[in-house]
């Protein structure tokens, strides 16, 4: 099996690292498009922090914060049309994964014209408008991936834009930008990485590279679960130190080179469902399934689950799913007949083909009805 690494992403973390490297928003353009969602990045103080490093280097630049979450095909074509009037030639994507992946978007969009029909085709000439991301949640880790993933209203999912080009240029991870998420924010992304890293453990990409950054990141998230169930039990709102979160952010970057590598599979393809349908937040919606997908690796290659689960200092798939369980509390109600239907749309995703342990359709049924029995 042939297998590539690829991650052209230049990172730069620590405290403070945006004012300490303004100077290299120099090397990405004259005028910058800062895309943000509409509250956190003017909150957690990431725009202004962003706003001074490019004051004083002399670039002008433009804020674009109509980003929502699970954004929509008509906020980056908007996004666009904003860049192109205004002459942006570079973007800074401020936030979760929703601005991240709508920054993509925009920079691809702004630098080329490509038809609505067209947008998921994979077919771009080679040109994209520089990116600077600064991520305000740990989970996504689309600071260092090529995907930019759109609410797409025609196919009723969410629908990956996968191509090279998308890497941003220059990832600033800075945590102080997290201190402030609340505790269901921070768990349901701190989920959504650690699905990336274990989808990633079993994946058909998996290789010897992405697999060192999945279990390095696996357990630096078990490290911070008693701290996110204790804050859940005494109900407080702020939960963890700096250092914690420091080592949230880092978890969720090194997922998001493992997924950068390796895709995703069964979970993420089922959960896009969840979150189109049923508004379930992407980060819960993978939590919701993952035990089960692990449970179904369990029973066909034990072996390769052991590991996994090895990690994360479990002996059986079980104790992960009663540990999900705590961390998801009260489960949404689902439908027989949602279920079919999600089903009939997952098992035609490419995600299922990169399995390692493939499920049939009757498969995924019965994983949708058992992640959600109470
Ligand atoms: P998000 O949709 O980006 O943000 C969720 C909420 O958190 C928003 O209300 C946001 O507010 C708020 N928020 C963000 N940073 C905050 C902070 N520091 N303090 C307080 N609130 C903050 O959520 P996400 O889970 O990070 O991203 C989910 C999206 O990423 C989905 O669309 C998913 O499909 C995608 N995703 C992409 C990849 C990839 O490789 N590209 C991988 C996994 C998931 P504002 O709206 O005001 O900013
Ligand atoms: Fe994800």
């Amino acid at each position: 099996m042939m297998n590539k690494y690829y991650m052209p992403t230049r990172v730069i973390m620590g405290n403070d690292c945006i004012a300490m490297n303004s100077e290299l928003f120099i090397t990405l353009g004259k005028k910058a498009l800062i895309v943000t969602g509409a509250q956190s990045a003017k909150r957690n103080g990431a725009e202004k922090d962003v706003r001074t490093a490019l004051e004083s280097v002399g670039i002008p630049y433009l804020v674009f914060d109509k980003v929502m979450s699970n954004p929509t095909i008509a906020c980056v074509y908007e996004g666009a049309t904003f860049a192109k009037e205004n002459r942006a030639d570079f973007i800074i994507a401020i936030g979760g994964g929703s601005p991240m992946d709508a920054g993509k978007a925009i920079a691809l969009l702004a630098s080329q014209d490509i038809m609505e029909g067209s947008l998921f085709s994979g077919n771009y000439e080679k040109k994209v408008l520089p990116m600077a991301f600064v991520p305000t949640t740990a989970g996504t880790g689309s600071e260092v991936t090529q995907y930019s993933i759109l609410t797409n209203n025609k196919a009723q999912t969410k629908t990956s834009i996968a191509s090279d080009l998308l890497f941003p240029t220059i990832a600033f991870l800075d945590a102080k930008y997290t201190e402030h998420l609340g505790i269901i924010t921070t768990i349901y992304t701190t989920i959504d990485a650690l699905s990336h890293a274990v989808e990633g453990m079993l994946s058909a990409r998996a290789s010897i590279v992405s697999d060192a950054l999945a279990v390095t990141s696996i357990q630096m998230i078990i490290n911070c679960v008693p701290d996110m169930l204790q804050a859940l039990k005494s109900g407080s709102k702020v939960v963890f130190n700096m250092k914690q979160r420091e080592q949230l952010l880092q978890a969720s970057f090194l997922a998001g080179m493992v997924i950068a590598q390796t895709g995703t599979t069964a979970v993420h393809s089922m959960g896009y469902s969840l979150t189109y349908f049923k508004n379930i937040e992407h980060g819960r919606a993978n939590g919701l399934l993952l035990g089960e997908y692990l449970k179904l690796v369990e029973k066909v290659q034990p072996d390769l689950a052991g590991r996994i689960l090895e990690t994360m200092n479990f002996s059986e798939a079980e104790q992960f799913q009663e540990l999900l369980n705590k961390l998801l509390g009260e489960k949404e109600e689902i439908s027989s007949e949602e279920i079919r239907q999600y089903s009939k749309m997952a098992i035609q995703t490419k995600n299922i083909a990169n399995c390692v342990v493939k499920p049939t359709e009757e498969d995924i049924i019965t994983m949708f009805a058992l992640s959600f029995t109470k």
